[in-house]
C-alpha cells in the first residue's frame, strides 16, 4: 500500500479492544503478553495509560513495535495484514476519523470492540476458555495452562464505560446475543446516536422480538 508506512498504525490513537475480563489491549491482535496487567477497566482513564501513549509515540515515528508481530509477519507471507487494511481503509472506516480529522495522528477513541461477558452455547475450535464458558470441561481435561476464569465474567465497562465519542462499537462476547439486556440496551442507545454498531455471533435462538 503507497500510503501505508512501514511500521506505524493507527489503531492505539482510535481503538480499545476490551476483554470480558476487564483487560484492553490496542486491538484483538496485538500480542497479549506485551501489553501491561494494569491496562484494564479498573484504570482511572484506560484510553490515556502510559502504554497506549508510548505506542502513540512509537508509531508516530514509525518505529518498530514488538506488540504487532502478527500483523508485520502477516505483510511478510502475504503483503496484507489488519494494519495495511485499516490504515489504507480498504475493508472500511469503522468510524475512524478521517485524514483531514487526524486518522492516525490525534488520539480520539472512536472506536470498541466490547465483549459483553464469556457467556457463550458454542465451543468454536478457534475460540478458548477466557472467552467461552463452553470450553471449560475440555481445558479441565487438558491442563489448559493459562488463568481461566472461574464462572461467569461480566465486563463491568459495559455499565460503567463512556460511549459518548464511539463512532462504532463491536460486540462480542462470548456470545452477545446471550446477553439480550444489555445488548438492547446498548443498541438502542448507540444506534440512537446514528453509530455504526457490529455484532459477532454465532447466533442463538431467542424470543425477544426488540432486537
Ligand atoms: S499494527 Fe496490527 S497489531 Fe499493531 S495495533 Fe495495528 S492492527 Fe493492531
Amino acid at each position: 500500500m503507497t500510503d501505508t508506512p512501514k511500521y506505524s498504525c493507527v489503531m492505539p490513537f482510535h481503538h480499545m479492544a476490551i476483554r470480558p475480563d476487564g483487560r484492553i489491549f490496542p486491538c484483538c491482535v496485538f500480542r497479549q503478553e506485551e501489553v501491561p496487567e494494569d491496562l484494564n477497566v479498573a484504570h482511572p482513564d484506560p484510553f490515556n495509560h502510559e502504554y497506549m501513549n508510548y505506542l502513540r509515540q512509537k508509531m508516530s515515528k514509525d518505529e518498530y513495535v514488538h506488540g504487532c508481530k502478527k500483523c508485520y509477519d502477516d505483510e511478510k507471507s502475504s503483503a496484507r495484514s489488519m494494519r495495511t487494511d485499516i490504515n489504507s481503509g480498504f475493508i472500511g472506516d469503522f468510524g475512524l476519523p478521517t485524514k483531514a480529522e487526524g486518522k492516525g495522528k490525534i488520539k480520539k477513541l472512536t472506536n470498541i470492540d466490547l465483549a459483553l461477558s464469556n457467556v457463550c452455547n458454542n465451543k468454536c475450535r478457534m475460540c478458548m476458555p477466557e472467552l467461552s464458558t463452553h470450553w471449560y470441561s475440555d481445558a479441565k481435561k487438558m491442563n489448559y495452562p493459562f488463568d481461566i476464569p472461574k464462572g461467569i465474567v461480566v465486563n463491568p465497562f459495559v455499565e460503567n464505560g463512556d460511549f459518548s465519542k464511539l463512532k462504532y462499537l463491536k460486540l462480542l462476547g462470548g456470545e452477545p446475543l446471550l446477553e439480550q439486556e444489555k445488548l438492547i440496551n446498548d443498541l438502542r442507545k448507540e444506534l440512537a446516536k446514528e453509530k455504526q454498531t457490529n455484532a459477532n455471533t454465532g447466533w442463538v435462538e431467542h424470543d425477544d422480538k426488540s432486537l
